[in-house]
């Protein structure tokens, strides 16, 4: 499979501290790649930088063989266009459903996208809540809203941090559908924080563990969780963290 990112001796450090140390990962194109660990663990941090949404403190991301460094002060637009990241508590206007999944569309001065946005509310299923207004939505319609707000922007490369946290299962087998449906039928790259096991094991082809800010394994999902090379893996699946 081909790579299409590259991570060298990745560092973030705020106030003196490092946050996320990754000196080698790469991800596939078309890949799902789980991204597990405890709290403060990096992974938010380590999306934040595959969206190019703040530069790395040392080391470099290349994106497509096109790097992403210390001295990198924006990544240019078609670039960073191929990548979208949904926040773990995505923020909606106080306006219609529909609304809300048009902004980013309008805001790329696309025009004609009515139907793109009809097609990413039916594809999370929110086809017939196009006119509710969002401070009236559950928690998993803003998950799901902020998730067709991401898909009617056609990226390449899907990161969701956390996409299921503190929803019910109904919502959760809604999302991890989707995540699929994606991948399998568009190709589509994603990567999925989580800090649930189980949904790393049902969805991911590759997991990967951070602990600390350090990448402890990364490996097929099916040798993750049955033939850990790692103590501290076998540890975190085991949930002794
Ligand atoms: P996770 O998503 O695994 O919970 P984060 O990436 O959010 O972890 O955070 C990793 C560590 O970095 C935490 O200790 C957090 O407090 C710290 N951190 C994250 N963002 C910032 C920031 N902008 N400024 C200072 N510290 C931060
Ligand atoms: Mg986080």
């Amino acid at each position: 499979m081909e790579t299409l990112y590259r991570i060298e001796h990745l560092q973030q450090t705020y106030q003196n501290r490092t946050v996320l140390d990754v000196p080698d990962l790469s991800i596939r194109k078309g890949e799902i790649l789980a991204v597990i660990g405890p709290s403060g663990s990096g992974k938010s941090t380590l999306l934040r930088l595959l969206a190019f949404l703040e530069t790395p403190t040392r080391g470099q991301i290349l994106f497509d063989n096109f790097p992403f460094t210390p001295l990198t002060a924006e990544m240019p637009l078609a670039l960073r266009r191929r990548v979208t990241l949904v926040f773990q508590r995505p923020v909606l206007f106080n306006a219609s459903v529909r609304a809300n999944v048009a902004y980013g569309v309008r805001l790329r001065g696309e025009h004609n996208h009515h139907q793109r946005v009809e097609q990413s509310l039916r594809e999370v299923g929110m086809e017939k809540m196009v006119h509710v207004r969002a401070h009236t939505l559950s928690g998993g319609e803003i998950q799901r809203t902020a998730l067709a707000r991401a898909i009617v922007l056609q990226p390449e490369v899907l990161l969701l941090d956390e996409p299921t946290a503190n929803l019910d299962p109904y919502n959760v087998r809604l999302i991890e559908e989707l995540i699929q449906r994606l991948n399998r039928q568009q190709g589509m790259t994603l990567v999925v924080v989580t800090h649930n096991v189980f949904q790393a094991r049902r969805l991911a082809h590759r997991t990967a563990l951070l602990l600390e800010g350090k990448l402890i394994e990364v490996a097929e999902t099916p040798s993750f969780f049955e033939h850990p090379a790692d103590s501290r893996t076998r540890a975190f699946i085991q949930g002794e963290w």
